[in-house]
């Protein structure tokens, strides 16, 4: 399942959060480049790399297309990478998302990390995995320590909530976590988790809350199932998720001793709400989020949408590929590119249509792909489940308060 659920600025929350972020203010961004919709700019702060494909699990769930082949990426095309990044003006988090990147095999993935070392050391880069955890050995918590990675993990709570997430012989994987987690709390490695939310877990937030509180985790996630890439279920008991966001908020305005990261943002919302910031923003800045897989090709806006994907309105997500461009020339054409062209439309009919915009900031290019073939596209599942339902269950609660 993706990790690309709204967005936050700091790490490790990067990983947990993410997706094409928006940051609002009337500032420019450094490297903010103007889109044809004034009140719209876009700017590079997260970049996602995919050392592999490979995945060693085969969750029921999972949106990523050929995650049972090997191909890892090349280590010359990771040097291209760090030095395209030099011509970059700003800081970015690099984001290591396979695959599961750490299938990409220790000794390797080093020769894939050290080229940015450099930038790293520049505080110009760094670095952030998300990992299913069950690969973690002590040589990796090494690794993570020294390259001073953002860790982030994916878990949907107790045990007999992870039914979805099977090793490739569609075995539990449940304990091979559990063990990764008790290796990084061994090392010292703050880790955030993703958690997604499915029939198994929705009507267990009592549960889900002890749970991630007795983990240690820095910070949960919670992705509310949803259709992308080769998952074609959407979770649609809409009953059922509110219930679900108003008994979590519950129990985290008790107990609010670690972050979630949709409750984080809604406050952050309302706290600028009640200054006076979060009316209509007078300028958006948009990460546009490029993505480059195994072979050097780059698509924008969600690495969901790196994969065999082709319709009549959009024949390809590719926009280039680094093996013959820079990542500088690609991403300045990104106004340009037809599919950038219609989610920014799809913004702002969203901006001119939805009472929940001002914090949604215009959902997500994927699901809105994925789930309408349209990115002009406004309302989906997700933004139903995952930003409006939050958004109510936090006013609903904050009423009674
Ligand atoms: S319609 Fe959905 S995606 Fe668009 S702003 Fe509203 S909540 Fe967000």
């Amino acid at each position: 399942m993706d990790m690309w659920k709204q967005s936050t600025a700091a790490r490790p929350a990067g990983i947990v959060g993410g997706r094409v972020t928006a940051a609002v203010g009337t500032q420019t961004a450094a490297n903010g480049s103007t889109l044809n919709e004034p009140w719209l700019r876009y700017s590079v702060n997260n970049l996602v790399i995919q050392p592999t494909t490979l995945c060693n699990l085969d969750c029921t769930y999972c949106y990523l297309p050929f995650r049972d082949k090997n191909r890892r990426l090349p280590k010359v095309l990771a040097e291209k990478i760090a030095n395209d990044l030099i011509e970059l003006d700003t800081p970015v988090t690099v984001i290591w998302h396979g695959g599961e990147p750490l299938a990409t095999g220790l000794e390797y993935f080093k020769t894939l990390v050290e080229p940015f070392e450099e930038l790293r050391s520049s505080r110009r880069v760094e670095h952030v995995i998300q990992t299913n955890a069950t690969l973690i050995t002590g040589g990796w918590c090494d690794l993570l320590k020294h390259y001073d990675f953002g860790v982030g993990i994916s878990l949907d709570g107790p045990k007999h909530f992870n039914k979805n997430r099977l090793n490739l012989s569609g075995s539990e994987s449940f304990d091979g976590v559990m063990a990764g987690v008790q290796l990084l709390k061994t090392h010292c490695i703050d880790f955030s988790v993703i958690a997604v939310v499915n029939a198994l877990n929705i009507d267990a937030a009592d549960e889900l809350f002890s749970f991630f509180g007795e983990l240690g985790c820095s910070s949960l996630g919670i992705n509310i199932e949803e259709r992308e890439g080769t998952n074609q279920k959407n979770y649609q008991g809409r009953e059922r998720v509110e219930k679900f966001w108003n008994r979590l908020f519950e129990l985290w305005v008790a107990q609010p001793t670690f972050k979630i990261r949709e409750f984080s943002r809604a406050i952050s919302w309302m706290e600028a709400a009640t200054k006076g910031e979060a009316s209509f923003p007078k300028e958006l800045r948009y990460d546009i989020f490029p993505t480059i897989s195994v072979d050097g090709s780059v698509v924008m806006l969600a690495p969901e949408l790196n994969g065999p994907y082709s319709t009549v309105r959009y024949p390809s997500f590719t926009v280039g590929n680094i093996s013959d461009q820079s990542l500088k020339e690609i991403i300045a054409r990104a106004q340009d590119v037809h599919y950038v062209k219609d989610y920014l439309k799809g913004v702002s009919n969203c901006r001119d249509s939805c009472e929940y915009f001002n914090f949604c900031l215009g959902g997500s290019a994927s699901n809105k792909f994925f789930e309408c073939g349209d990115l002009t596209h406004t309302t989906t599942t997700y933004c139903e489940n995952g930003q409006k339902a939050v958004v109510d269950a936090v006013l609903k609660c904050l009423e009674k308060i």
